[in-house]
């Protein structure tokens, strides 16, 4: 095993460590074995099928496919959420957006939070574990992924989530929610990083947005206002260089409170405003 991880690490330009933790979770996944089990026991050897399983999935990541596509599963604000390549693989750093939207939704008090874009559902469940009174609607363009956060609110007990196909607001009629959020595409159309790392595996739908990466943003914007109560939010995870240029289409848009807030990096994440 050790030999399988200096090969990811050469591969895949990983450190060390990480490549090491990667064949430990091919290994858990294919054992069925909790990661403790695995580090008790490190003389046990898989049988045949098992082994067959392990060295399938390491061919498959050492071609690049996702940790989380060939595990299914990636863990998100504390919650694990299926994940397929239907749907985007959720980020650490879109904790921020789920922290900034937590918020502004008051604990015990029934409100309406609309999630544009969920993917896997990661969002709009968090939101729905976090706030039970709350009522969250989830759109996505995908039917695909609406099948797989279907499948997590199924699988994490959460009812008070509800999951539609919509072109953004598209099918969404006049209904008005207290806060909108979005991880929406923002990445530019000839972006490098789209070519690295796990992007190349994902939805590219999920990813791009137009030639600056603001294409679906300026149209969120732009909708949001007629989609809000008085004093509604809306929150919006952006890329490491658009802060600026989201707030001031917030405030063109006629958004108040306009703000931005940073990542455990220190980049300029998530931006937010209210509606007038
Ligand atoms: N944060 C992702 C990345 O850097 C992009 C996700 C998105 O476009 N919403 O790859």
């Amino acid at each position: 095993m050790a030999a399988d991880a200096a090969r990811l690490a050469a591969v895949l330009a990983l450190d060390a460590g990480s490549a090491r933790l990667e064949v430990q979770y091919l290994l858990q996944h294919v054992l069925h074995k909790p990661r403790a089990w695995l580090l008790a026991y490190p003389e046990h050897t898989p049988d045949a099928a098992q082994l067959m399983d392990y060295q399938g999935l390491l061919q498959r990541r050492l071609q690049g496919e996702p940790m989380a596509y060939l595990l299914g599963v990636r863990e998100f604000f504390g919650l694990n959420f299926r994940v397929t390549p239907a749907t985007l693989i959720p980020r650490p750093e879109t904790e921020l957006l789920v922290e900034h939207a937590l918020q502004r939704i008051p604990p015990q008090q029934p409100c309406r939070v609309l999630d544009l874009g969920t993917g896997s559902g990661a969002i709009a469940l968090s939101i729905a574990n976090a706030r039970p009174a709350a009522e969250v609607v989830a759109v996505d363009a995908s039917l695909a992924a609406i099948a797989v956060a279907r499948e997590n609110a199924q699988r994490l007990g959460l009812s008070n989530a509800v999951f539609l196909r919509s072109d953004w607001f598209g099918s969404l009629g006049e209904q008005r929610f207290d806060l909108i959020v979005s991880n929406p595409p923002y990445v530019a159309a000839g972006d490098p990083h789209l070519q690295q790392g796990d992007l190349p595996f994902e939805p590219l739908s999920a990813l791009a947005s137009g030639a600056d990466g603001l294409d679906d943003i300026r149209r969120i914007i732009s909708q949001a206002a007629a989609h809000l109560r008085p004093c509604g939010w809306l929150l919006l995870e952006h890329g490491y260089d658009q802060a600026g240029r989201v707030r001031e289409l917030l405030l063109q848009a006629g958004f108040g409170e306009v703000y931005s807030a940073c990542d455990l990096s220190g980049i300029e994440r998530v931006s937010g405003a209210c509606a007038a």
